[in-house]
């Protein structure tokens, strides 16, 4: 999918809902209050009518686009752009390539990022390697490390070959980082790899992982140590760092877990042909998120 085949595909308001109608309703169309499937479609305001409750709503109605007065071709280019940007995108990059206010640019984006959010996730299982970080609030002289204003910590769980998953953490405790493993990998993992940070023994071992449980001992140079390694959950936190770095400059604490969000979504699909339309599925599917709301 490029920006030209959405211009191509999807050039009228009506073919953008016909394929968002398919996304939301594989089964076909069902009244959202009481899931009705006899309705009636006023094609002129693209309107439908429940004949058994007379709700009236259309394709975006409780979705994250509900509400926006930007043409939904609008809305699938910005889509696009998100989706592609291995790196992210930012606001300001998506208000000179749409042409919009960065008002609306920053809503697009953190619109699409909260549809991202709310993708399905699955435990974790096979090798998986965990690690934690520190981005942003750099200090000068300081270096690298927990050192620094407004540092905030990011925890990266990964199934060797397979996803990730990124979170900011308030802490980097052992409590705190039990609970991630606990949410997160399966019980029948085959072993965690994690580096010689002090927290992870107790962390593993309240879970019940310490036999299965390797460490690599960076700060002795131990690399790789045969497959104990934790070489691909750092190649994610690297993506990671490119985009903060390069696309986002300046991220406050309460908004990265929506960047997050929008890398770890696209990391995982980054093989997936169909990662523009999955994306649409999840923005029909999601629950939505008012300006209000974003702001507050
Ligand atoms: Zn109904």
């Amino acid at each position: 999918m490029t920006l030209l085949d959405i211009q191509n595909v999807f050039d009228t308001d009506s073919k953008c809902r016909e394929i968002l109608c398919r996304l939301r309703w594989p089964n076909g169309p069902e009244c959202p209050r009481c899931k009705c499937p006899a309705l009636e479609l006023e094609t002129e305001k693209q309107l439908f009518y429940c004949k058994d409750c007379d709700y009236q709503f259309t394709v975006t109605a409780g979705t994250i686009f509900n509400d926006s007065h930007l043409p939904l071709n609008t809305w699938f280019m910005a889509v696009l752009l998100l989706v592609e940007a291995r790196k992210g995108f930012s606001a300001n990059q998506m208000k000179r390539t749409l042409g919009v206010s960065y008002k609306t640019a920053w809503y697009l984006c953190h619109r699409i990022r909260a549809a991202m959010a709310q993708a399905e996730h699955v435990m974790l299982s096979g090798v998986v390697e965990m690690d934690e970080t520190y981005i942003g609030g750099r200090t000068r002289g300081m270096g690298r490390g927990p050192h620094g204003k407004g540092k905030q910590i990011v925890v990266a769980i990964r199934e060797r070959g397979g996803d990730v998953r990124f979170f900011r953490a308030e802490d980097a405790k052992s409590g705190t980082l039990a609970k991630y493993i606990a949410d997160n990998i399966s019980k029948d993992v085959e072993c965690i790899v994690t580096d010689d940070f002090k927290a992870y023994p107790a962390a593993v071992a309240e879970n019940g992982f310490t036999e299965n449980h390797f460490t690599i001992n960076h700060s002795w140079k131990e690399y790789v140590n045969g497959e104990i390694h934790t070489n691909t959950v750092e190649n994610a936190f690297s993506l990671l760092k490119r985009g903060v770095i390069g696309t986002w400059h300046k991220i406050s604490a309460k908004h990265l877990p929506a960047y997050l969000a929008e890398m770890e979504f696209r990391f995982n699909r980054r093989k997936r042909s169909d990662l523009f339309l999955d994306t649409l599925r999840h923005m029909v599917t999601a629950q939505t998120l008012t300006f209000e709301k974003l702001t507050a």
